[in-house]
């Protein structure tokens, strides 16, 4: 039999990004596993794509969903709705940001889409700080300040964007430097970048670890020093926590916890992990920002009651069960096992992460230079295998990506870093 993909592809864009040179038709899933259309079972290290932040199919979300669909899907974002209420007052309070509001959306796209607008709106400035090396969504104005070249898509922007040094440690021209130095010069080079603008920029936007960069993160501390610079010019500091939010580092639960005295960014946006792979994304701020906006808007999915219910259901299954312990200590160990596994391997130049959230950066042997082949090959080879895994990277997507649900326990870390190890040892 021909695969879905075989059949069907006439009608996917060339430029949809599919994994495996035959991308797989996912039909159902339990736990930490989803099985193909023939049968096969697979060990999830992507988590969806860090969507499935508990586990698949948990009966929690499965009961409160179905519940909820038995009541009312969608009854109109004119309206209120229980459960959109509750999670609103839930997220307010683990943000961190005093006096937040809550605004749901579909994605993270259109929650970085909305921080944007609103910080432009409180600023009335279309310039906009981003990191090099960047992804905060698809929409014209979030790809427009995508700093990461793989995903930027056209180039063209909406908006004045201007890029600055921080996200990416081992390379450019702070590679090598201690955590002090690297900030320093980061620090100097965002001073440099702001001395030579006219207008006031809006705002700053980051990943607290980039996650389609190649999970790579600056050290701690770097927002800290970077927002006392933000607030002498009064610049906005948007912490885009898509993929680092809930407890997936596993030592915090939002990712601008690990740079500690800066508190909490003015803006905070959140997605993916949060609906457990119900189209759930969001934006907090503090009232003043977030009321800025003195036109009328609504997102007609945004906030719906069972894509709210399934958030609900999954975010008190997360704190009750601690999945943010669960992720720093089964995570300590994957990283130590995905270390062991990837000693020796010429290709490997890095293991990185924090938490539940590992990177391999794979180059050319003894050089510095991306090697995507490579890491498709190691992606093939797992899959043959029984592991999914992802992949992204600065400049290239060759830095194998592993994000799996945050409930994995010691014996599935230890079964994928087997399958991976095998996988690296075949290049
Ligand atoms: N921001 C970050 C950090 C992301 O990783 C992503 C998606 O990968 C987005 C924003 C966009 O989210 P979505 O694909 O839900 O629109």
């Amino acid at each position: 039999m021909t695969s879905l993909y075989a059949r069907h592809k006439a009608v996917i864009p060339d430029w949809v990004a599919l994994y495996y040179r035959d991308p797989l038709e996912i039909t159902h899933g339990e736990g930490r596993h989803v099985w193909d259309a023939e049968g096969r079972k697979y060990l999830d290290f992507f988590g969806g794509i860090l969507t499935t932040m508990t586990a698949h199919a948990l009966p929690e979300v499965t009961k409160a969903v179905s519940e909820q669909a038995g009541r009312i899907i969608h009854s109109s974002t004119l309206y209120l709705n229980r459960p959109m209420v509750e999670l609103a007052e839930r997220v307010a309070g683990l943000s961190g940001i005093p006096d937040a509001r809550v605004f749901f959306t579909t994605s993270g796209t259109e929650a970085n889409d909305t921080a944007l607008l609103l910080a432009t709106a409180y600023r009335r400035s279309n310039q906009i700080l981003a990191m090099r090396n960047s992804y905060h969504g698809r929409s014209f104005s979030t790809v427009g300040i995508t700093g990461n070249r793989t995903w930027s898509t056209t180039g063209l922007s909406p908006l004045q964007t201007l890029y600055v040094h921080g996200g990416v440690r081992g390379r450019g021209p702070y590679a090598g430097l201690t955590d002090e130095r690297f900030i320093e010069a980061c620090v100097a080079d965002l001073e440099d970048v702001l001395g030579q603008t006219r207008a006031g920029v809006a705002a700053l936007i980051a990943e607290p670890i980039q996650g389609v960069g190649g999970f790579t993160s600056p050290p701690d501390g770097l927002y800290a020093a970077f927002r006392r610079v933000l607030d002498r010019h009064g610049i906005l500091w948007i912490s885009d926590e898509v993929q680092t939010g809930w407890g997936r580092t596993g030592d915090h639960f939002w990712g601008w916890q690990a740079h500690g005295q800066a508190g909490p960014p003015d803006i905070l946006t959140f997605a993916k992990g949060i609906g457990n792979g119900m189209s759930v994304g969001g934006v907090v701020a503090r009232a003043e920002i977030m009321n800025c906006l003195d036109a009328s808007s609504i997102s007609t999915f945004g906030g719906s009651p069972i894509t709210m219910a399934a958030g609900l259901a999954n975010l008190s299954y997360l704190l009750e069960h601690d999945l943010q312990g669960n992720a720093r200590r089964v995570g300590g160990l994957l990283i130590e096992r995905v270390r062991a596994a990837a000693a020796g391997v010429a290709e490997v130049r890095e293991v990185r992460g924090r938490g539940l959230m590992i990177g391999i950066e794979l180059t050319e042997p003894g050089t510095d230079r991306a090697n995507p082949d490579a890491a498709g090959a190691v992606l093939e080879a797992a899959r043959e295998n029984g592991l999914l895994i992802g992949k992204g990277g600065a400049h290239n997507t060759s830095t194998l990506r592993i994000a799996p649900p945050l409930s994995l326990t010691v014996s599935e870390a230890e079964e994928g870093a087997a399958i991976l190890e095998q996988a690296l040892r075949s290049l």
